[in-house]
């Protein structure tokens, strides 16, 4: 692939749904591949990462394709509503997602986001470095994967995983810790929803470990991306 180029599944204009962040206006633009899972049903059981709920290989969802770096830039000013210099509506928010964002994210990008006036965020499975200029790390460990990243602003840990619990990841220092129940995975009709036994083992692991609050999919209770 050329390396100047981005291979981007989707973007699109929403609420950021979950952590610490839940509520606000976003660009989310959402990069195509992990490097956790190859995507397909066949390749699950072997995945490091086997409960993704998101389709995320090919190029095939709302404004995905192959973008230059300007060309996805003006692609996310274009999706921002407002004057992207009028800060007295809201500082303009990019959260780059996937699949693994850290597969293709460069400074450069981020760079040249932050120019153009936005606040720039990243979710990533923290197995991969990052860009250091990102001004929101949102780390998410996943399974037997090992997480390189170890300080970020946001710890999110779907729960509960059978591969970790959160005393694993204490080496990891975080602004806010959240705890997120898994929700349905694979090809059945449910797929995405929440499942009640994983909420309440989240709700009573919280209750019992305060230092972790819940984060629930509120995209999903609102019918949005
Ligand atoms: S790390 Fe994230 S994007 Fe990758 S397979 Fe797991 S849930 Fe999906």
């Amino acid at each position: 692939m050329n390396p100047s180029t981005f291979r981007i599944k989707e973007a699109f204009y929403t609420l950021q749904g979950e952590g610490a962040r839940c509520g606000r206006a976003s660009v989310f633009i959402r990069f195509s591949k992990c490097n956790l899972w190859n995507g397909r049903e066949s390749g699950r059981a072997a995945a490091l990462c086997q409960f993704c709920d998101t389709d995320i290989t090919g190029i095939d969802g709302e404004n995905g394709g192959v973008y230059e770096l300007n060309d996805l830039l003006d692609l996310a000013l274009h999706l921002w509503p407002n004057d992207i210099n009028d800060n007295a509506i809201g500082k303009p928010y990019v959260v780059f997602t996937g699949g693994e964002p850290a597969l293709q994210l460069t400074e450069a990008l981020v760079a040249s986001f932050k120019s153009a006036g936005f606040e720039t965020a990243v979710e990533s499975n923290g197995t991969l470095p990052l860009p250091r200029n990102l001004d929101w790390v949102c780390i998410s460990p996943k399974g037997k994967s090992d997480t390189i990243i170890t300080q970020c602003n946001e710890l999110k840990l779907v729960f509960p995983q059978e591969d970790l619990q959160p005393k694993h990841v204490n080496h990891i220092k975080a602004d806010h810790y959240f705890i997120s129940p898994m929700a349905h995975y694979g090809e059945n009709e449910s797929s995405g929803m929440i499942v009640r036994e994983n909420m309440q083992a989240a709700t009573q692991y919280c209750l019992q470990h305060p230092k972790w609050r819940m984060s629930l999919q509120t995209h999903k209770l609102l019918g949005i991306n």
